[in-house]
C-alpha cells in the first residue's frame, strides 16, 4: 500500500485459493466454491491440479525449514486439488477470515476450516497471507 493511499480506501485485491486434498477427496468443493460466491467474491481463474511432490515443495518453499514441511508437502501432492484467484475488495484478508485460523480446534464456528478442517495441516483450504505473497503465489500457477 502506497503513501497515497487515503485511509479507508476500497482496496480490490486478488489472493490465491486452494482446495486442499482433503477437501476435495470429501466431496467439498461444491460447497467451498459456493461459499466463495456467497462471499461475494469474484473468481478469476479456477483450475483442478494434481501437484507432483516437487511442484508442492516449490509453493511451499517459505516453510522449508519448518518441521512440518515434508509431510505437508506429501499431503499437498497427495491428491487433485482446486486452484483459484479470488478478487474483491480486501479479498485477501477476507479470504482468511473466511478460512478461518490454521488450526481447525482453534478456528471459529462458521469458517471453512472449523466446518471441514481435520487437522492443522489438512485443514481444507489455502490463502495468501499479503499483497506480495499473493501475487508471487498467483504467478508461481499462472505463469
Ligand atoms: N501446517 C502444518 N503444521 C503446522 C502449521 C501449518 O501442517 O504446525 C500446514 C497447514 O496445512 C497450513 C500450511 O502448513 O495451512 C501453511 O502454514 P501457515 O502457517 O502458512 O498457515 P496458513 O497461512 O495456511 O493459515
Ligand atoms: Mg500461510
Amino acid at each position: 500500500m502506497d503513501e497515497f493511499m487515503p485511509r479507508g480506501a476500497i482496496m480490490v485485491e486478488k489472493t490465491l485459493a486452494i482446495i486442499k486434498p482433503d477437501a476435495v477427496k470429501k466431496k467439498l468443493a461444491g460447497k467451498i466454491i459456493q461459499r466463495i460466491e456467497d462471499e461475494d467474491f469474484k473468481i478469476s481463474g479456477l483450475k483442478m491440479l494434481h501437484l507432483t511432490r516437487e511442484e508442492a515443495e516449490g509453493f511451499y518453499i517459505i516453510h522449508k525449514d519448518k518441521h512440518f514441511y515434508n509431510s505437508l508437502t506429501d499431503f499437498m501432492s497427495s491428491g487433485e486439488i482446486v486452484i483459484m484467484v479470488l478478487e474483491g475488495e480486501n479479498a485477501i484478508s477476507h479470504w482468511r477470515k473466511v478460512m478461518g485460523a490454521t488450526d481447525p480446534a482453534l478456528a471459529e464456528p462458521g469458517t471453512l476450516r472449523h466446518a471441514f478442517g481435520s487437522s492443522i495441516e489438512q485443514n481444507s483450504t489455502h490463502g495468501s497471507d499479503s499483497p506480495s505473497t499473493a501475487e508471487w503465489e498467483i504467478d508461481y500457477f499462472y505463469k
